[in-house]
């Protein structure tokens, strides 16, 4: 898979890919990333990229021509050149479509459709991904028209500029290439893994969850001390009784996913038992913030 990074700030990236899983993988020829300085596409004297917008207001916008000129050096032409007829606002249906050879161009935006692991997916089945970043207001809105497929946010807050965002769609995207995590570890096992998995063990022969996470979020982890800060490791880790590892690990995804995320419950695959523990906790939870509103 290849990623072309668009970006006024290309040594941004210097050092962001040259770490762990992530530097293995581009060392290994199992992804390439390459930055494109925008002001390489600029022909004034000062390099100009950016300018103030149309109908006035607070700041500058980045122009559309050279984005346009960095798009054709990487042989990008625009949509209807690409031949691509889906609707924009399809962004799903778009990111699947064309597979497997296959390039996308996205523009990094606030007002994107936001990027979760489920898009992750889709993306790590794509050839080649096209990241523009825009800076200062944003990009001239005829970029996103005429040449991006979609536009993606990585959350519902403002930062100033797309690099911190493809770095992060890049990084996650990455490790869900055949053999980047190696055989260790498992995206289908983590937070927000795929659905139903088969019950397979790990490397000690510990089962893992009870599903693939199934959209929930992972269960707690420990590792040596078995005492740390007042704190013990719970029991069940220790006693060597896999049934019960994997029965208290899926209870733990529950309990956080309910606690932190409820919102993920709604979407993720829950048996009978999955059900019976999540009322259990609820009513739990009623009868401890009873007791404190009693105790106050
Ligand atoms: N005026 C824009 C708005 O209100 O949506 C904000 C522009 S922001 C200061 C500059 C650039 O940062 C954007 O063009 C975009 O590329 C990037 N950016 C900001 N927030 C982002 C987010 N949540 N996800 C992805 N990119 C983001």
């Amino acid at each position: 898979m290849r990623f072309d990074i668009v970006t006024i700030f290309p040594r941004f990236f210097d050092g962001i890919f040259e770490h762990g899983i992530l530097r293995r993988a581009i060392a290994e020829e199992r992804v390439a990333v390459a930055t494109h300085d925008l002001r390489e596409f600029t022909h004034d004297r000062h390099r100009t990229v950016d300018d103030r917008p149309f109908g006035g207001g607070e700041g500058m916008v980045l122009k559309p021509e050279p984005i346009a000129e960095a798009l054709a050096a990487l042989g990008i032409g625009t949509k209807a050149e690409r031949g691509s007829s889906l609707p924009t606002h399809d962004a799903e249906e778009r990111a699947m479509d064309g597979a497997p050879a296959s390039t996308r161009v996205i523009l990094l935006s606030a007002q994107g459709r936001r990027f979760d692991q489920s898009l992750a997916r889709e993306l790590a089945r794509i050839d080649r991904v096209v990241l523009v970043c825009g800076r200062y207001e944003g990009v001239d809105e005829r970029v996103n028209q005429l040449y991006c497929d979609f536009e993606l946010s990585i959350g519902d807050y403002v930062l100033s500029g797309g690099e911190l965002a493809a770095a992060v769609v890049i990084d996650t995207v990455m490790r869900l290439l055949p053999g980047v995590l190696g055989n260790e570890a498992s995206s289908e096992f983590e937070s927000f893994g795929t659905a139903d998995a088969d019950i397979t063990t790990d490397q000690e022969g510990v089962p893992r969850s009870q599903h693939g996470a199934g959209g929930l979020l992972d269960y707690p982890h420990y590792t040596r001390p078995a005492e740390f800060g007042g704190l013990r490791v719970p029991d069940v880790l220790m006693n060597g009784d896999h049934q019960q590892i994997r029965l208290w690990r899926r209870e733990q995804q529950l309990r956080k996913t309910l606690t932190n995320r409820p919102d993920l419950l709604a979407e993720a695959e829950l048996d009978k038992n999955d059900r019976k523990l999540i009322e259990a906790f609820e009513i739990e939870t009623t009868r401890i913030e009873a007791a404190d509103a009693e105790g106050r």
